[in-house]
């Protein structure tokens, strides 16, 4: 009888706290990525049936239909295809090169290259290696612990598997309004490169402040709402399961997972360079925003509307700068303007570290895109709208070695610091006398630390019951 019980006790708390399932990690030993630029429409169409046929993970562009004749394109091609690929290329006469030899040789050398010590003060944090969600958090209390007059941590939401995602806010008080600058980074899971562009700016910003008179009078005048993580579940992911992850989590109809976030925005969604598919990266979703990344950004930006006056998105890769839209070859309202003002940023970041980048509208330079922050950003009446496709032009791509995490960063902040010089000079004005002294706190205060907190203790509640439920049913076989 008790026995029954029991039973019945046991299979229901199994059906309440589903054990975590344990996936295999992926891997890519022997896996190559190409490049190939189909010289005739009949190739362009061979290649685009070839990769859906073998649902081949294309690096460049996202999507299969804008694979288009004298583009070159860069697919990883599994170890079991690789031959076979090369065979077919031949046969079709469509030129290819090899631009990575063996995918997984390359992702175990940029993980051996980082230091195994864990991070743990803020002194010696790395900022020219890439970090695992974990530190990341631990970076973001100590940062906000140790700059507490300019920094303020917030929580945006929370993700389908019940993480935090967290934002800065920086900004020195001030009485009058201020203007926001927004940043989203890691909305792509394995472009590490954005997330440690994330890391380095609010670094710089915080160690430059005080001396520098742009970034002193900035601050002054504008808030910095820095999201470092937008994509955690996919992040951490891209860190445990599979390095070239790019999506979220969210499962979709039971079979498969995750939503290509920066396909999910409410604006075009779903027409043009978006997949339905959820086998596919660049899947839509079954609703526009219908993630809780997309909503957490869309409640940030909605809440400061008025003042935001611009909105970045960082990604790798193809060195590019991106002005809205990528869904019309139409210049948005403001194009003239962001594209001088581009222009000017890549002349100063190209003065760094001689890195050439371009800028232009997505449609134009990248290919067609719906669904996308930056988009969204500059369809709400956001002025300036920069979508950044960081390093490299293609010879990593995603796995980017951390040695180049430095230059990139160095150069990218200094195109950045040309944007909010022109800013400076045509939005913000001079300062008030109000504004040199500061000593008033403003307290619009909208941190959520509670929330996040809740549900962290939830997290663990349900982890600690399955663990519980674990032993129990190990201690009755
Ligand atoms: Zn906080
Ligand atoms: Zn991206």
């Amino acid at each position: 009888m008790m026995k029954s019980q029991t039973w019945t006790i046991f299979l229901l708390s199994c059906l309440l706290y589903p054990q975590p399932v344990i996936s295999k990690k992926v891997t890519y030993y022997g896996d190559q990525v190409l490049k190939i630029t189909p010289k005739t429409p009949t190739q362009s169409l061979y290649l685009q049936a070839l990769t859906r046929q073998w649902r081949l993970d294309l690096w460049k562009p996202d999507s299969v239909e804008d694979i288009y004749m004298d583009r070159e394109i860069h697919v990883r091609v599994p170890s079991t295809y690789v031959q076979h690929m090369k065979e077919n290329l031949d046969q079709q006469k469509v030129p290819f090169k090899i631009m990575i030899e063996d995918v997984q040789k390359l992702i175990d050398n940029s993980l051996a290259s980082r230091s195994r010590t864990k991070a743990i003060s803020l002194e010696t944090y790395d900022y020219d290696v890439y970090h695992p969600m974990d530190e990341i958090y631990e970076w973001m209390e100590q940062i906000k612990d140790k700059h507490s007059d300019v920094v303020s941590h917030h929580l945006l939401g929370n993700t389908y598997e019940e993480r935090t995602i967290e934002y800065f806010k920086v900004g020195l008080p001030s009485k009058k309004t201020k203007k926001v600058i927004v940043m989203d980074c890691g909305i792509h899971a394995r472009e590490w490169i954005s997330v440690a562009y994330c890391q380095w700016f609010v670094k710089e910003i915080l160690a430059k402040y005080k001396s520098d008179a742009l970034l002193n009078k900035l601050l002054k005048q504008v808030d910095f709402y820095i999201v470092p993580v937008l994509n955690v579940d996919g992040y951490i992911y891209s860190w445990t399961n599979d390095r070239l992850w790019r999506k979220n989590r969210s499962p979709q109809n039971g079979t498969c997972f995750g939503v290509d976030l920066n396909r999910n925005f409410d604006v075009k969604w779903g027409e043009l360079g978006a997949s339905t598919n959820c086998l596919d990266v660049t899947f839509c979703g079954p609703s526009a925003a219908s993630e809780l990344e997309t909503k957490g950004i869309v409640r940030l930006v909605e809440q400061h509307k008025p003042n935001i006056l611009m909105y970045f998105s960082m990604h790798a890769y193809a060195q590019l700068i991106l002005l809205p839209y990528g869904y019309t070859m139409q210049p948005s309202e403001n194009h003239d303007e962001m594209d001088k003002v581009a222009k000017e940023a890549v002349a100063k970041l190209k003065l760094v570290h001689d890195s050439t980048y371009y800028v232009g509208p997505a449609s134009h330079i990248l290919y067609s895109t719906s669904g996308t922050s930056g988009d969204w950003a500059a369809d709400i009446g956001i002025k300036f709208s920069y979508s950044y496709e960081l390093r490299d032009e293609g010879e990593y791509g995603f796995e980017l070695p951390a040695d180049e995490i430095q230059p990139t960063c160095e150069e990218t902040f200094a195109s950045m610091l040309s944007m909010f010089e022109y800013i400076d000079k045509q939005y913000l004005g001079p300062l008030d006398d109000d504004d040199k002294d500061d000593d008033d706190d403003d307290d619009d205060d909208d941190d959520n630390d509670g929330n996040g907190a809740v549900a962290i203790t939830s997290l663990w509640i349900n982890m600690l019951l399955s663990f519980a439920v674990c032993i129990y049913c190990a201690l009755i076989n």
